[in-house]
């Protein structure tokens, strides 16, 4: 038997993992992963292979029969301290198939946006009876983490003014990206996907993506079209430029910005990052000869991985060190002297991207999502392995 112990816990880096329920075509196949959740707090995963039985323990564990509501619960204070001036990050890790689209954003949320008979602009367009009826379709109990974040934040806010007497002001920005083959799009511009995006640094603001759109959202609604035309973009666009979109990263940010200025007379602002990683598989197509594209595609994904990968443990380690001493917004200097130099952000763009919003005043939940099946069991152990390097 192989056993690994958690080993310890940190308050800035939080990691689950996710079972998925078995598919109606793996009826022929057999279930090997469990998690016991008679007790309330699960943190126990157990795999059974062959003669092995590998057991894992995380901060929690979610069995197949977990809601949406549940696997939100893990997230709600990372992404409600947002709205109190701390980032958040959230990280859906996984093999293709595994759940990790289900619970960033719902069940079929790809197929609905693909066969809704009319387009999202015509929808946008129209009023009333058609959006009531459009909105009793979302099944909002299968609601994933982003739609549930998105009024989580709207909430917040509204609750926030009404204590305050509508004196604080808030401005929440919106922006959806993707990264394919370590290059940047734009999933919110109408314009093509080929044009890929630079990320820069600004002495002051930080890290930013040059031309990104940032669109003001000011209710959930709003956000939800944003939501919505990104994912069909991420579709649709995707497909012309031949890329496949479990190959690729997606990124969906809210940026919330407050009238209060820091010391330094900066406005104070958090970020919220809900990230759709992509496939951690390795493939390996033995019919088709790899072509050189294919090759490269594979390279950036694992860079891409293993360098998140490094960069959240490494966190999560001086996390165990630092305790919960409280970093002001956007303070780098405190951030670099701490985490500067001997964390990679730069060898990958989804972490150079992401580089002010891991470490520092950041919670970062990594929610790795598996296959119960024992057809998938090696890529199973895989992703326990990145979850137990990053916790
Ligand atoms: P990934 O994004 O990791 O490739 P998906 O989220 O697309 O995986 O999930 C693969 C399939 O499994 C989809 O048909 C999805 O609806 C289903 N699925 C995933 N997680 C769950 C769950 N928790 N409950 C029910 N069905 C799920
Ligand atoms: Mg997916």
């Amino acid at each position: 038997d192989i056993n690994i112990v958690s080993q310890g816990i940190s308050d800035k880096v939080k990691v689950c993992v996710r079972v998925r329920p078995p598919l109606r075509k793996e009826f022929a196949c057999e279930e090997v992963v469990s998690i016991d959740d008679s007790q309330e707090h699960a943190s126990k995963i157990t795999i059974m292979q062959e003669m092995d039985k590998i057991e894992s323990h995380y901060d929690q564990a979610f069995s197949k029969e977990t809601s949406q509501e549940e696997i939100f619960e893990f997230t709600r204070p990372a992404i409600s301290g947002v709205i109190d001036g701390f980032n958040a990050t959230v990280f859906a890790y996984g093999q293709t198939g595994s759940g990790k689209t289900y619970t960033m954003f719902g069940p079929h949320w790809e197929t609905s946006v693909k066969n809704s008979a009319i387009s999202l602009n015509q929808y946008l367009k129209r009023n009333g009876a058609i959006k009531q009826r459009y909105d009793l379709f979302d099944n909002q109990d299968k609601y994933g983490i982003i739609p549930r974040a998105i009024q989580l934040i709207f909430d917040r806010i509204s609750e926030e003014q009404d204590r305050s007497g509508d004196m604080e002001k808030y401005t929440v920005y919106c922006s959806f990206l993707q990264i394919y083959n370590e290059n940047l799009y734009d999933l919110l511009q109408d314009g093509k996907l080929k044009n890929s995006l630079n990320i820069r640094e600004d002495k002051i603001t930080g890290i930013y993506v040059e031309g990104l759109a940032e669109f003001v959202v000011n209710n959930s609604r709003d956000c939800f079209a944003l939501m919505k035309r990104g994912e069909k973009n991420r579709i649709t666009k995707s497909t012309k430029a031949n890329i496949h979109s479990s190959r690729s990263h997606s990124i969906f940010q809210l940026c919330v910005e407050t009238d209060k200025v820091d010391k330094r007379g900066m406005l104070k602002r958090a970020k919220l990052n809900l990230c759709d990683l992509a496939g951690s598989e390795k493939i390996i197509n033995k019919e088709e000869s790899m072509t050189k594209a294919h090759f490269n595609e594979l390279r950036t994904i694992n860079l891409s991985l293993t360098t998140l990968g490094k960069v959240i443990a490494a966190l999560s380690s001086k996390g165990k060190n630092t305790g919960t001493k409280k970093v002001s917004f956007y303070n780098r200097k405190i951030k670099n002297r701490k985490y500067g130099p001997s964390i990679p952000y730069r060898e990958s763009k989804l972490t150079r991207l992401l580089q002010d919003s891991l470490g520092g005043n950041t919670r970062t939940c990594l929610i790795c999502a598996v296959s119960p099946m024992e057809d998938n069991v090696n890529e199973t152990i895989s992703t326990l392995k990145f979850a137990d390097r990053a916790k």
